[in-house]
C-alpha cells in the first residue's frame, strides 16, 4: 500500500549519467572545505592535515540545489560576489557509518566535474560574525554538476587537472594530486559524522583561482579523465 500524501513528493533532483540514459537520484549534497593547499591560503588559512587537531569540516547543500550542465541560472538574490569552486565530484553507490579509509572508495558509483557556487560576501560576513553560513553555500541553483563517469570506467582518479574559465579567460588551474584530503579519507570521515547511502555526492573542495561571476557570465570546468560542466549566469 503506498502512502497517501496531503500533496504530491517533490520529484526526485537526479543528475545525468555519460552514454546511459539512466539518471543518478541524488539523495543528499555534501562538500568539504579548504581542501587544496593554495586555495586555503587565498582564503587566509593555513592549511592542515591532522585528523585529530582539526578534522575535514562539511557542509551541505539541499539536493535540489543541483544544476545541469549547460544551463542558465539566475544571479542568486541577497548577494553582489557569487564566485566559482571548480571541484572534483564523488556520486555514492553505496553507504555507510565509520567506513574504513580502505573500503571507502567500493562506495563510489561515479564522478562528476562540479561547481561549488558561493555567495562570497555573504559567508565572509557570517565567518567574521561567528556564525553559521549555511545560506552562503546551500542557496538555489548553488550545484551545477555534469553528467557523472561510472568508476567501473575511469577508476578512481588520483590526479589530472581540475581548471575553470570564465567567457574563455583561465581562472583556476590545479591537479586532484593536491587534493589535501583524498576521497577515501573524505568519505571515512563523512561517515563519521553521518551515515552515507545510495545517492550521495560530494564535492571535494577547490583549487585556487576563485573569484566572481557576474551577469551574463559563462563558466567551464572540466576535470582531466573525468568530464566537463558548464554553466551561465542569466542577466
Ligand atoms: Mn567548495
Amino acid at each position: 500500500m503506498s502512502a497517501d500524501f496531503i500533496f504530491p513528493p517533490p520529484p526526485c533532483p537526479s543528475v545525468a549519467v555519460a552514454q546511459d540514459a539512466r539518471r543518478f537520484p541524488v539523495r543528499r549534497i555534501f562538500c568539504i572545505a579548504l581542501n587544496y593547499a593554495a586555495h586555503a591560503r587565498e582564503m587566509g588559512k593555513e592549511p592542515v592535515k591532522d585528523s585529530n587537531a582539526e578534522p575535514p569540516v562539511f557542509f551541505a547543500k539541499p539536493a535540489d540545489a543541483v544544476v545541469e550542465s549547460g544551463a542558465t541560472i539566475p544571479y542568486p538574490t541577497l548577494t553582489n560576489d557569487l564566485h566559482h569552486e571548480i571541484e572534483l565530484v564523488a556520486a555514492l553507490g553505496c553507504g555507510g557509518a565509520n567506513i574504513p579509509v580502505e573500503q571507502a572508495l567500493d562506495c563510489v558509483f561515479g564522478y562528476a566535474a562540479g561547481i561549488d557556487l558561493t555567495r562570497r560576501d555573504l559567508q565572509t560576513a557570517a565567518r567574521n560574525a561567528g556564525r553559521p553560513w549555511d545560506m552562503s553555500k546551500g542557496f538555489d541553483h548553488s550545484a551545477p554538476i555534469g553528467a557523472i563517469r561510472p568508476a567501473a570506467e575511469i577508476g578512481h582518479p588520483t590526479r589530472g587537472r581540475i581548471a575553470l574559465s570564465v567567457n574563455g579567460v583561465l581562472r583556476q588551474s590545479g591537479d586532484l594530486s593536491d587534493l589535501i584530503w583524498t576521497v577515501p579519507e573524505i568519505i571515512a570521515a563523512l561517515s563519521r559524522n553521518v551515515a552515507l547511502a545510495p545517492g550521495d555526492l560530494i564535492f571535494t573542495g577547490t583549487p585556487s583561482g576563485v573569484g566572481p561571476l557576474i551577469a551574463g557570465d559563462r563558466a567551464d570546468g572540466e576535470v582531466e579523465h573525468v568530464g566537463s560542466v558548464t554553466v551561465t549566469v542569466g542577466k
